[in-house]
């Protein structure tokens, strides 16, 4: 192991969305498993040395790979039944940040914008030269249909009759059904060199209109990793963070002094000025976590400082 390397330095923290749940969902026990399986997995990375970026991208990609969250597989649908994926990775070393917008035929989104930012010059890539980018890096590549699941056809067909597009994030949203796929995901962390990471991956909202682009992808919005000050990652109403300019916020107000807790809270409350709701998982340079919401729930998951893995959904139910 590098001998620079410090297990106490190491923070993690993953979510699967925010939005609202019916008092009488039940206990979530599949995704809360999920959440538990995943952040121990990130855990023996980071213990192992890894590094926080690796740490971000495998939690980030396994959640993909599982349907009962918003992102690769089990993502929702554009308004013509289209899965259109958007992901960025975020390094606070040197900044260095890659994303991805409007993807359909990418097996893993994240592993592409990893690459993107890996890979390329760029920063940024959509749709078609997107795909084109990935084939040329040789990225899995898939059918759309390879992310639909029968959930969400449904969830679209009653979007689409209600005439509504941001079921999972507004707090009138039509009941849900309790086991239903949940939201965006994504992942935070501090390694054991100090360094801090952030990735968020989603499907967006449902019923979105074709070549919309929400937050996650946004680089400085849902998305943000600087070792100076912190790494972000969000869920919510992506309009609403991308006008708060939500992770540059609260990088803004760290560099000014506030806790990260204040800094979080602050750009929260933009959030809602602006109409939005959600939450974000965040981690200080200081090794600060946070994982504050002003939706019903946020699908959530950390280590505490003991190495202890923690699972909550609702405010106060962290098991
Ligand atoms: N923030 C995401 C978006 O607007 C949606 C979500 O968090 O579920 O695309």
């Amino acid at each position: 192991m590098n001998p620079t390397h410090n297990p106490q330095l190491i923070r993690f923290a993953l979510h699967g969305g925010a939005g609202d749940l019916p008092a009488d969902a039940g206990p979530q026990t599949e995704q809360r498993a999920a959440l538990r399986e995943i952040t121990e997995e990130a855990a023996r990375l980071l213990s192992n040395g890894g590094s926080a970026l690796d740490a971000v991208t495998l939690a980030v990609e396994r959640l993909e790979q599982c349907p009962l969250f918003n992102a690769g597989v089990g993502a929702v649908l554009n308004r013509e039944g289209q899965p259109e994926l958007d992901a960025a990775v975020a390094r606070g070393e040197d900044r260095g940040c890659g994303a991805v917008a409007g993807v359909s035929r990418v097996a893993s989104p994240i592993r592409l914008a990893r690459a993107v930012m890996e890979q390329t010059p760029h920063v940024f890539f959509a749709g078609a030269g997107a795909e084109r980018i990935a084939e040329e890096l040789g990225l899995t590549m898939v059918a759309p249909e390879h992310f639909i699941i029968p959930l969400r056809l449904e969830q679209l067909a009653s979007a689409k009759a209600s005439g509504s597009i941001a079921l999972d994030h507004v707090d009138d949203a039509p009941p849900r059904d309790p086991d239903a796929a949940f939201g965006t995901v994504g992942a935070v962390a501090r390694d054991g060199y100090g360094h801090l990471a952030a990735a968020t991956s989603t499907g967006g909202l449902t019923n979105k209109l074709p070549g919309r682009i929400g937050d996650s992808a946004v680089f400085g919005a849902g998305t943000f990793a600087d070792d100076a000050s912190c790494a972000v990652s969000c869920t919510g109403t992506g309009e609403s963070f991308i006008r708060a300019l939500f992770g540059h916020a609260v990088h803004g107000q760290l560099l000014a002094g506030r806790s990260l807790a204040e800094a979080c809270d602050a750009a929260l409350a933009d959030v809602r000025r602006y109409q939005g709701v959600g939450g974000c998982i965040a981690i200080g340079r200081d090794g600060a976590l946070v994982t504050p919401f002003n939706a019903g729930v946020l699908y959530r998951a950390w280590f505490d400082e003991a190495g202890v893995v923690k699972v909550a959904i609702r405010r106060d139910d962290a098991s």
